[in-house]
């Protein structure tokens, strides 16, 4: 119970990277090492006085091509069953994939609050590149390097709206 946001995307997108930053005042996580281990991770997180949980998805073990999108499908649902908010992440270092695509038109049946999160927007010339997701349509688009941590706050301030 309580407050959950979710992480999802494809792999290599970063949704460790900012799911452990997101825990790291917290220090209650383990190393996933790659993340092959389970299918999804829970951690609790604070922001502004808020505590909520946070779920990673996605460290599934790849067999065939479609296991693996059948996998990513299967994560979508659990996210938007058992999250308050969505986060779907891309990267802005391959731009819109074919999956992003396939993963978006999955996200935009739920009435739930779905932010696009364009990570590894570690510089202003990848700013620029970023805007691309802009054509994915959702209302909430965000910007951020979770290596950096720039565009983190930003971001948090406005999930915990929803709070
Ligand atoms: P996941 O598979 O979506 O959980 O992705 P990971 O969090 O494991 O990250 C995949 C790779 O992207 C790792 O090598 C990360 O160090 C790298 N990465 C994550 N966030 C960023 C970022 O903001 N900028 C850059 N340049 N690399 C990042
Ligand atoms: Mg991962």
């Amino acid at each position: 119970a309580g407050f959950t946001v979710a992480i999802v995307g494809r792999p290599n997108v970063g949704k460790s990277t900012l799911f452990n930053r997101l825990l790291e005042q917290r220090k209650a996580i383990v190393d996933d090492f790659s993340g092959v281990t389970r299918d999804r991770q829970y951690g609790v997180a604070d922001w502004n006085g808020k505590t909520f949980n946070v779920i990673d998805t996605g460290g599934f073990v790849v067999g065939s091509d479609d296991i693996f999108e059948r996998e990513i499908r299967k994560q979508v649902i659990v996210a938007m069953n058992e999250a308050n908010v969505i986060l779907f992440m891309c990267d802005v270092t391959t731009g819109i994939t074919d999956l992003d695509a396939s993963m978006a038109d999955q996200l935009r049946r739920t009435d739930k609050p779905v932010y696009v999160v364009v990570n590894k927007v570690d510089n202003s010339e990848r700013l620029l590149d970023a805007t691309e997701f802009y054509s994915l349509g959702f209302e909430r688009t965000f910007f951020l390097s979770s290596i950096t941590g720039s565009g983190t706050g930003e971001l948090l301030d406005d999930v915990v709206t929803h709070y």
